[in-house]
């Protein structure tokens, strides 16, 4: 059962999830970020040439063979798709902290999730997971427990509660990961259309926008800030899980995917 589930209204639940947050701050507070620091999405070295770089990575890494397995499925849609993405300057549009893949804003997003043939997924990079989080940090686990103290102060847990039972969540520990389980989905149902909500470095959300045009996944990668990878080596180390610092969703931010979540769980079940 989820916590939103158990409230009369969006608000109410909010307002007690995050008293009990303030509670559990005292009573355990959690190691955090206690200053943004100031750094560029991508360093200016990284930015040269990065779609080649994340096509060489994608393939040098790809130890389940992935890439081959799916894109094999439908090498022509595939490939045509590809390209076009490639051809474009950036495979998003951008709004704040908001990246657009196939759609053009919020409102679009939300009336495209009306559908009965769309599939909401929903992904956090295991990077804004708290260090002292239950399921551990580089994994694809989330125990959520409304009862952890942890859990009760993560941005996520409070995400997943909200979140509505139809939607599709992913812990997402490596590009891979969520590569294989958007190409699983995109196979299992093909009278479906993926509409995504992720969280991600700006850097990946720049590097992989191509990958996700190429099967006509659409959405919204929502970018993190704190401690984010903003070169090769900071990216290719957080992807085997070395990942010394935290990110975080902005606050602004946090307010902006939450009243998205609001919108999208009253469409299909009004409080
Ligand atoms: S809600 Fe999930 S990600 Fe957050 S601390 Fe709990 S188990 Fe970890």
């Amino acid at each position: 059962m989820k916590y939103w589930d158990t409230y009369d209204n969006f608000e109410a639940a909010e307002q007690c999830w995050d008293t009990a947050a303030k509670e559990a701050e005292s009573s355990h507070p959690l190691k955090i970020l206690r200053h943004l620091p100031t750094m560029p999405g991508i360093t200016a070295d990284t930015a040269r040439n990065l779609k080649w770089k994340s096509l060489k990575y994608l393939i040098k890494h790809d130890e389940k063979r992935i890439l081959p397995r799916h894109f094999f499925k439908h090498p022509i849609q595939y490939t045509r798709a590809f390209i076009k993405s490639l051809l474009k300057n950036k495979p998003f549009t951008r709004d704040g902290d908001f990246f657009y893949y196939g759609i053009q804003n919020e409102n679009a997003f939300k009336e495209k999730i009306k559908s009965s043939k769309a599939l909401l997924v929903v992904g956090f990079s295991y990077c804004h997971k708290p260090f002292e989080c239950p399921s551990g940090r580089f994994t694809d686990a989330c125990i959520h427990a409304v009862e952890n103290p942890v859990c009760k102060q993560c941005f996520i847990g409070k995400a997943v509660h909200a979140l509505p039972s139809h939607a599709t969540i992913l812990y997402i520990p490596t590009i891979h990961y969520i590569g294989e389980k958007i190409f699983e989905l995109t196979h299992k149902h093909p009278d479906k259309e993926i509409f995504f909500l992720i969280t991600a470095c700006e850097m990946t959300l720049q590097m992989f926008g191509d990958w996700g045009n190429m099967v006509g996944a659409k959405g919204i990668g929502v970018r993190l800030d704190g401690r984010i990878c903003n070169t090769m080596q900071a990216f290719e180390l957080s992807e085997k899980g070395i990942k010394p610092g935290l990110t975080v969703v902005h606050t602004d931010t946090q307010r902006r995917m939450l009243e998205l979540i609001k919108h999208i769980r009253n469409q299909r079940a009004p409080f």
